[in-house]
């Protein structure tokens, strides 16, 4: 994103290691590379940085790894059935799945693979069924499996469907254990972690002569680097904003979507993932479990303006109710209660809708969307492809 003789900034990134001696710039500390942000992804480049042999600096402003997105989200490991073809999303998360169940299982991060069901609660719904299977094929997902309502009520005997599609590698993880492993091995490869180390600034070509890149945090330390991982997850943009150089008129605005969780009170009635089909831009209301067994619905889509308004709103659990019932019919009044919710940060082609959007409860449908697209193309970007920013 922004270079200086030998320097980089990179996005979705974190900032990391650190040695040397201080210079006659006056910097603190000197490292190879400072990864911003100790999230999963922070801790999984700077455990990747570290192993490959680069000093490593992992500077997070709060006082624990992954008290962000990383512990607001539904910890399932996705098969990688949605995304568009050929797409960077569908590629990574195909081979991240391989990936995530082998280091779990090598490092003994707690794991499931309990499988996940699609489920068509309509005609209409069933004969979507085949397309869905078709796009996981083009994606590498080869172990879709469509079954009957009698196989599926078989297998999960509270479920309501017409036809479901069993997705056997869907799984699900325990964040925290995962990240914990991460760090773990990024400091045994001698990289490390700073808490309470917020980034304020990051200039170029204000460091040392071999490493150009400045940064500071809110104590008034100041390190020099050769790289920025810039792994600052909701923060991302607006630390993007403060590295010196950069063209702002590059960065994504901030929009933000809510996602509110609601949890079951008493035993869960699935031992698998329960997704409804999609049917607009999200994945629709579904049921997830967590590794003690308990279930919860969501996450919903929610256009906020302030990304820390993670309060649930009780009121929203009514929408739930419906949705659930779909495939659910016996779900009791009064089981759900408001849970935790999650934020999600979604790029230039959502804020039109989020604009359009944000009174209704429900994302646009298809011709909706098509026909404000028609009426404002200068705010879309201009591929065709779907969004895939929200669905999760
Ligand atoms: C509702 C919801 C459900 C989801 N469900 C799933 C799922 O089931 N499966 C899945 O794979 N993904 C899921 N995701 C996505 C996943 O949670 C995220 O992609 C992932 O957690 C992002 O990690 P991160 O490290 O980029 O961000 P974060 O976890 O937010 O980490 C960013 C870190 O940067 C720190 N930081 C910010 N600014 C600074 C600064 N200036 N200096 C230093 N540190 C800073 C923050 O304190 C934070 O710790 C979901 C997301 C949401 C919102």
């Amino acid at each position: 994103m922004a270079g200086a003789a030998g320097a980089s900034a990179i996005g979705a990134g974190a900032i990391g290691v650190t040695t040397g001696s201080a210079t006659t710039t006056g910097v603190s500390g000197v490292t190879g590379v400072v990864v911003i942000g100790a999230g999963v992804v922070g801790l999984a480049v700077g455990r990747e940085l570290a192993l490959q042999g680069l000093e490593v600096m992992v500077l997070e402003s709060e006082n624990a790894i992954g008290t962000g997105t990383s512990s607001r989200n539904s910890e399932v490991i996705h098969a990688g059935i949605y995304y568009p073809a050929g797409s960077l999303k569908a590629r990574l998360c195909v081979q991240g799945k391989q990936m995530l169940y082998a280091y779990c299982a090598e490092r003994g991060v707690a794991h499931q693979r309990l499988g996940k069901l699609i489920v068509a609660t309509s005609p209409e719904q069933v004969a979507q069924l085949a397309g869905i299977q078709a796009k996981a094929a083009a994606n590498g997902v080869h172990d879709l499996r469509q079954i009957s309502a009698a196989e599926a009520r078989a297998i999960e005997p509270a479920l309501r469907c017409d036809a479901a599609l069993l997705s056997p590698s869907t799984g699900i993880v325990d964040s925290h254990g995962l990240m914990l492993a991460l760090q773990g091995d990024m400091e045994n490869a001698g990289g490390l972690l700073a808490l309470l180390s917020p980034v304020q600034s990051i200039g170029v070509g204000q460091g040392t002569a071999s490493h150009p890149l400045r940064l500071c945090t809110e104590d008034g330390t100041e390190l020099a680097a050769r790289f920025v991982v810039n792994a600052a997850g909701l923060n991302a943009v607006a630390v993007a904003h403060r590295i010196e150089g950069l063209n702002k008129a590059l960065l994504p605005q901030a929009s933000y979507a809510k996602g509110n969780y609601f949890t079951l009170a008493g035993k869960a009635p699935f031992s698998h993932l329960i997704y409804p089909v999609p049917e607009h831009a999200g994945l629709g209301v579904h049921l997830t479990l967590d590794l003690g067994g308990q279930a919860k619905f969501g996450p919903d889509v929610q256009w906020v303006d302030d990304p820390a308004d993670l309060v649930v709103d009780p009121r929203r659990g009514d929408a739930f109710y419906a949705e659930v019932r779909k495939y659910w019919p016996e779900l009791p009044d009064g089981a759900l209660q408001a849970g935790y919710a999650g934020m999600r940060h979604c790029g230039r082609r959502l804020q039109l809708a989020h604009a359009v959007a944000h009174s209704a409860s429900s994302w646009p449908s298809q011709p909706d969307w098509l026909r404000w697209r028609a009426s404002w193309p200068d705010r879309f970007c201009r591929c065709s492809r779907p969004c895939t920013c929200c669905p999760s």
